[in-house]
């Protein structure tokens, strides 16, 4: 089926299978556990929470359609790493990689369990270097990291098809996850197994207590423990509204290429890629061959006064920005120019200042939880926030204790208007992207 280039919608849907929706929530119930979001996070939640406790009744509230957000929005490439995280200390840098591992196995393994297999592909990922000192110092890491055990391969620029490239790294357990096609098995999963998902059915008000109150426009769940799952929407519900900043990322995507075209990609044989930038630029290959291509400018990022997201290519102000991020698409691959865009659509993130993102428990009661500020890298790490919040739950936080997010306190971010002002200064002073650091 057919979709308009600027219905703000991702090509994923039209890769993922056949979806029913979901009843609203209308009139009062009561939950074990209520998860507000339906994106990876939750629905990760949702699913490791309902293996482990088959007994309770674990309700999600999603505000649209499942993989609504970021989760159905994103660049697909499913990757190693928390973003902020340095690779300096070789303990720390172990136990991330074997961590973020973890949550690249379960993309394949959830595929696999609700059905879809296909919606993963572990054919690896690169990094490509754009200036020849950084390519060094980058090959320098893959030895390093070598000896530690970490599988990267390093590219050398002859091997690949990027205008400017010196060179590249790749990781080959990295790959691409089409999210929303997991999203959707993982709801029909979840509904047969006696989890109750509610579509269409924005949570609007919180109550804290020994019983969390939730509150949405026709209905309203109680339940003794509640599950943040909302990323970069969270501040709009009233919580880390100091520490997270929801931000717009622009995206597109080709029509699908013939396989003669993607073998003279010159992808060294993977499927996804990003670059060095600082407003970092970054593609993946769908199943179908289309070419899904996110950032590359400051015009691929974007954040409004109060956060106010996402934006449609055809809102006033935003085409030119699309337009840029097409021209870094047509830069980097000549062979694409006249390959015609068939997507454009937008998605938020959830950025924290030093980048790394928190998952922990809290609230007066003690009886929140909380996955978010992935801060664009966290599609193996939101699918990992279901094992780690499960574990929580279950009061067992020893696994988790050492890792750089658990129960992570975001560094303060200015108040409006002075963090518009603040981020507008920054990104066209220094042509920065907050995304990196
Ligand atoms: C353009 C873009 C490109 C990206 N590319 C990559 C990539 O290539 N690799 C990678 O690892 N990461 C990438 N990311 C980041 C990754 O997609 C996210 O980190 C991850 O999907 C977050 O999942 P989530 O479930 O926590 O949040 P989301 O998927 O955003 O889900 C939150 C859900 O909460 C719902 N919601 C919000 N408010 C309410 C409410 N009041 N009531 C009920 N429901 C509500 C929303 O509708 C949404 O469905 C990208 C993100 C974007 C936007």
């Amino acid at each position: 089926m057919a979709q308009p280039i600027d219905s703000n919608e991702s090509p994923w849907r039209l890769e993922a299978g056949h979806d029913e929706p979901a009843p609203r929530l209308l009139g009062p119930a009561r939950a074990d556990v209520t998860i507000v979001g339906g994106g990876l996070t939750g629905l990760s939640t949702a699913y490791h929470l309902v293996e482990r406790f088959p007994e309770r009744r674990i309700a999600v509230l999603e505000a649209r359609a499942v993989g609504n957000g970021a989760s159905g929005r994103n660049g697909g490439q499913i990757l190693n790493w928390i973003n902020g995280v340095s690779d300096r200390d070789p303990e720390l840098t172990r136990r991330v990689h074997a961590t973020t591992r973890q949550g690249i196995e379960l993309g394949a393994s959830l595929s696999l369990a609700c059905g879809v297999p296909e919606a993963f592909a572990q054919e690896g990922c690169l990094e490509i270097y754009t200036n020849s000192a950084r390519a060094e110092r980058a090959q320098e890491r893959v030895e390093r990291l070598a000896g530690l055990g970490i599988p990267l391969e390093w590219i050398p620029a002859g091997r690949l098809g990027f205008a400017g490239a010196c060179g590249a790294s790749a990781d080959p357990l990295a790959g691409r996850l089409n999210a929303l096609a997991l999203l959707r098995a993982m709801k029909r999963n979840l509904l047969g197994r006696g989890v109750a998902i509610h579509e269409h059915s924005p949570v609007e008000r919180i109550e804290e207590g020994r019983q969390v109150r939730v509150r949405t426009e026709r209905g309203e769940i109680r339940s003794s423990t509640l599950v943040l799952a909302t990323n970069g929407y969270t501040p709009a519900l009233g919580y880390f509204r100091w520490g997270l900043l929801p931000m717009q990322a622009r995206v597109l995507a080709t029509r699908p290429l013939d396989a003669e075209s993607v073998a003279q990609l010159g992808w060294g044989g993977c499927v996804g890629f990003s670059d060095d930038l600082d407003r970092i630029a970054y593609g993946c290959r769908t199943a179908a061959g289309r070419i899904v291509f996110g950032g590359g400018g400051n015009s691929g990022y974007g954040y409004r006064l109060g956060g106010r997201l996402p934006a449609a290519a055809t809102e006033p102000g935003e085409r030119h920005h699309f337009d840029a991020v097409e021209a870094r698409l047509r830069h980097y691959f000549p062979r694409l120019r006249d390959v015609p865009i068939e997507h454009r659509w937008s998605g938020v993130l959830g950025i924290t200042l030093d980048r790394v993102c928190s998952m922990g428990i809290g609230g007066e009661h003690g009886n929140v939880l909380h996955a978010l500020g992935y801060s664009g890298h966290g599609l193996a790490l939101a699918l990992l926030a279901g094992r780690v919040l499960t574990d929580l739950y279950a009061g067992d936080h020893a696994p988790w204790r050492d890792l750089p997010f658990y129960q992570r306190r975001f560094r303060p971010l200015p108040p409006e208007p002075l963090r518009w002002a603040g981020y507008q200064a920054y990104t066209r002073l220094t042509g920065r992207s907050p995304r990196r650091g």
